[in-house]
This record gives C-alpha cells, sequence and structure tokens, in this order.
C-alpha cells in the first residue's frame, strides 16, 4: 500500500477474519475473501496483514454542488442542492455503466487511486457545502456503498451543520452496513433496481434479492427512497419486465414510491453485447404507462 496516499487508507469495521490467513469483506453482499496482499472485486478494499483496508476514504474522483432532481431524487427537497462526490471503483460489472470512467477506469481503479491528488476531508467536504449554499450532502457518480467509512464520517458532521444525507446507489451494501447509514444519518437514497433477478445475475453478477430487501429496509426506518429503473433497449424493456418490477414496487415498498424510468445510452462495453443506440423513447413512455396501470402513482421518465 506504500504507493497511495496515507490519507485514502483507512481499517475497516465490517471484516471478519477468516482461519487461512485471508478476511471476509462485509461491506457489500459480494462478501469477497480476500488473500493477503490482495484486493477484492471493486478494488478498492485490500487485506494487509490480515485486515481489511479500505484504500479510497477521501479520493475523491469527482465532485460537485448540484441540484437534488439530478440523483435523481425528485420527492425530497426539491428546489435544494446537494454537495456531491464520488471516488472509483464499483462492486457491480454492468456492460452499459454510464459512468465507466470512474467505476471501472483504464488501466486500473488501483492506477487510478495511486495517482489520485484529491483528498478531500469530511470536515472540508462540509465547509464546501455550506460555503456553496448546498442543503445536504450526496455520495454518488461511482457506487457509493465504496466510500463507506468516509461516508459516515460526512454523514455525522452533515448532522451536526443540520444538512440533509443521501446516497445514490445500487442498494447491495450488506444489512450491517445498510443499518450503520442509516444510524448515521442517512436521509435519502435512491437505488436503481436494473431488472429482474436473471439479467441482474448475468450482467451484474449479483443477486437482486437483496437490493429489494435494503429497500424495504431504509423504507421502514424511514429512510426516504426513490428508485430507478435504467432501461436498456431490448434487455430491460419488454412489457413484462416492466410489469413485474411495477408490481414488485407497488406491493412490496408502496404504490406512492417515486419510480424513475430512465434512458440509457451505449456506454462502456455495451457494443460487445449488442446495446448500440439509445434506449427509444417510446419503449419509456410505455414503461411509465404500464407502471401507472400497475397501480404506482408517482411515476418519471428521465434522461431524454
Ligand atoms: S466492498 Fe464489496 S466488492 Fe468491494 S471488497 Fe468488499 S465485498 Fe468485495
Amino acid at each position: 500500500m506504500d504507493s497511495i496516499n496515507k490519507r485514502f487508507i483507512k481499517k475497516s469495521k465490517f471484516q471478519r477474519k477468516l482461519s487461512d490467513q485471508s478476511s471476509e469483506c462485509l461491506i457489500c453482499e459480494r462478501k469477497c475473501k480476500i488473500r493477503e496482499g490482495a484486493t477484492g472485486f471493486c478494488g478498492t478494499r485490500m487485506n494487509s496483514e490480515g485486515e481489511i483496508y479500505t484504500l479510497i476514504y477521501g479520493c475523491i474522483a469527482a465532485e460537485s454542488c448540484n441540484p437534488i432532481e439530478m440523483k435523481p431524487l425528485y420527492n425530497f427537497h426539491p428546489g435544494t442542492k446537494a454537495y456531491t462526490v464520488g471516488s472509483y471503483g464499483c462492486n457491480f460489472s454492468c456492460f452499459w455503466c454510464q459512468n465507466h470512467h470512474i467505476s471501472h477506469p483504464k488501466p486500473s481503479v488501483r492506477k487510478k487511486i495511486e495517482t489520485c491528488t484529491n483528498y478531500l476531508s469530511p470536515k472540508h467536504l462540509i465547509q464546501k457545502a455550506i460555503e456553496s449554499q448546498c442543503e445536504g450532502t450526496s455520495i454518488s457518480f461511482n457506487e457509493p456503498t465504496l466510500l463507506l467509512e468516509y461516508a459516515l464520517d460526512v454523514f455525522d458532521l452533515a448532522r451536526e451543520k443540520s444538512l440533509y444525507n443521501t446516497y445514490v446507489s445500487n442498494g447491495y451494501m450488506t444489512e450491517r452496513v445498510a443499518k450503520e447509514l442509516i444510524d448515521h444519518g442517512l436521509d435519502a437514497i435512491n437505488i436503481d433496481i436494473k431488472g429482474d433477478k436473471e439479467l441482474v445475475r448475468k450482467f451484474c453478477g449479483a443477486d437482486v434479492e437483496k437490493v429489494w430487501r435494503n429497500a424495504k429496509l431504509f423504507i421502514k426506518n424511514g429512510v426516504h427512497v426513490e428508485i430507478t429503473n435504467l432501461l436498456i433497449e431490448d434487455f430491460n424493456t419488454d412489457i413484462q419486465t416492466i410489469k413485474n418490477i411495477a408490481k414488485r414496487i407497488k406491493n412490496e415498498l408502496g404504490k406512492d414510491i417515486p419510480t424513475h424510468f430512465t434512458r440509457a445510452f451505449p456506454s462502456y462495453n455495451s457494443d460487445e453485447f449488442g446495446f448500440i443506440k439509445p434506449t427509444s423513447l417510446k419503449k419509456l413512455y410505455r414503461s411509465r404507462l404500464i407502471a401507472k396501470k400497475e397501480g404506482l402513482n408517482v411515476v418519471y421518465i428521465g434522461n431524454i
């Protein structure tokens, strides 16, 4: 870890030692078993002498003060702005990634971390948020679960200054991490459901049931939840898939949960999988209609 800025390195609270010198990372549901000297799937967690460390505490790849509607969170403090930061890496492998330059950067996440010069302390982030007249914070751009230790410190300070805290996530954190975020003052989260069980397993390498579990947990604990469905032409745009997702949102999360259908553009490895043109507007409008017919009251389309 010598090549990495010392300030980016922090011992993880969420890990379990295994009997064979490796440790299990308990930040997200991948639960990587990491050998001595190796990093987990996302490239942001490393095992050094039997302990797992984050390599991206305060390692900021992108930051800006922008409208809360951009998350998208349309029904949470509309008209306000959130100071938004993100880092490198991702725990999913979606071929359509719209933020691949930071989530799956070339040549590697490790290289980006090693060359990153932008350290932003939680205190400095809050100061910048206040100076730029933001009403809250947002951890976004790449998967925010990977910035967990940093987010918890940011959230604590934000609460002291009466700022709200938000996440834009794939919702794949462990249950323990979801509860920790709630305890530290997460106020709102946008979760991208991505598709049905088979699609999420095949293209994202994840179990979507864990995402539904977390969405329910956040709602039960008073966190404002909005759901995004990024529509990938011919992969998750068919009528039955949209019907199933809408039904599930209504039955398991509630008919008033704001639901977004957003347009995707070919990106990252899209060519390889045959996703070569932006999602058709017709299918976006159709999805909104289907969701309304299934009983959802608050349905938006976006990115058009
Ligand atoms: S955060 Fe997730 S993907 Fe990254 S090392 Fe931990 S369990 Fe693996």
